[in-house]
């Protein structure tokens, strides 16, 4: 989802997600319900593309049949899918929302993947695993709900020596930036900085960095706020008159609306490391 809308004060995450111009109410009153509804219609609930999370899976070695990938803040699973597809691996799918594992059991169902994707309902910063569970680690788009270092220390004892991690978070693409967008951003995450504090943070971690490249704008119109449009005139068809509803959707339409202006100052970067 974007940055306005996944965290909130009940979930223990402790991330991100307040976000929005003066005139539009915070996510945090949104009625979760509507969100989950809303999201769980569209494919992917944050910015991406098949062809980045395979340029990503490119710098990696050895995920094969019988290694265990984690996908965390899974969504509706277009990662989850791709990764189990294309590697032959088993994949944990782990989301806070069990609406969203839902629909991507159909969708691993009808892509005869079921054996081998298997979901769970947890907060990415309460998990148990045990250590060196995992040959690789998977985050799109969700890192921000536990801050990118945080979840990088977090989840390193259950990823084993020599796997991989890769998650894509917000990044700074520019050293400044307009007023209106770095408010923006500052307001919906504090933690966004620029792809070599980042690549730093890798480092620190006890991580070796491997790859690190900034999403096509694609990932972010045709794959994320187009679909949005879509299924935006279908859920205000049947909640046009919820000030939730229609509080939600004027969040998305701002947020595509920033992003068709400011998209030169930041983007989604992918970025791949490895445990020594
Ligand atoms: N990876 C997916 C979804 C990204 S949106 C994609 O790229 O399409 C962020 C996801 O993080 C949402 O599915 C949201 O439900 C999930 N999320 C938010 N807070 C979480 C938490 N504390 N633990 C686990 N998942 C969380």
């Amino acid at each position: 989802m974007s940055h306005t809308d996944t965290s909130n004060d009940n979930t223990g995450a402790n991330g991100a997600a307040r976000a929005e111009a003066d005139d539009c109410a915070s996510i945090h009153d949104f009625d979760f319900a509507l969100i989950c509804e809303y999201f769980a219609s569209i494919d992917r609930q944050g910015p991406g593309s098949d062809e980045a999370t395979r340029l990503a899976l490119g710098f990696t070695k050895g995920i094969a049949s019988g290694s265990r990938i984690a996908d965390i803040g899974c969504g509706t699973g277009s990662s989850a899918l791709l990764l189990a597809k294309d590697t032959g691996a088993s994949v944990t799918a782990i989301d806070l929302f069990p609406q969203f594992l839902t629909r991507l059991a159909e969708r691993a169902s009808a892509a005869g993947l079921a054996d081998r994707i298997t979901t769970a309902a947890s907060s990415m910063d309460a998990l148990g695993y045990a250590d060196d569970t995992f040959d690789m680690i998977w985050c799109e788009g969700a890192i921000y709900n536990i801050g990118f270092e945080k979840g990088l220390q977090y989840w390193k004892p259950m990823l084993k020596g020599g796997g991989y991690i890769a998650v894509t978070d917000a990044t700074w693409l520019t050293d400044n930036r307009p007023t209106e967008i770095e408010a923006f951003w500052r307001d919906a995450y504090p933690g966004i900085t620029t792809m070599a504090e980042n690549i730093r943070t890798i480092q620190r971690c006890g991580y070796t960095p491997v790859a690190a490249f900034s999403l096509p704008d694609e990932c972010w119109t045709s794959n994320f706020y187009v679909p949005q449009q879509l299924a935006q005139e279908a859920f205000l068809a049947r909640h046009g008159s919820d000030p939730t509803a229609l509080g939600l959707v004027r969040n998305q339409r701002h947020e595509a609306e920033l992003f068709s202006r400011y998209h030169q100052y930041y983007g989604y970067v992918f970025y791949i490391a490895r445990k020594p």
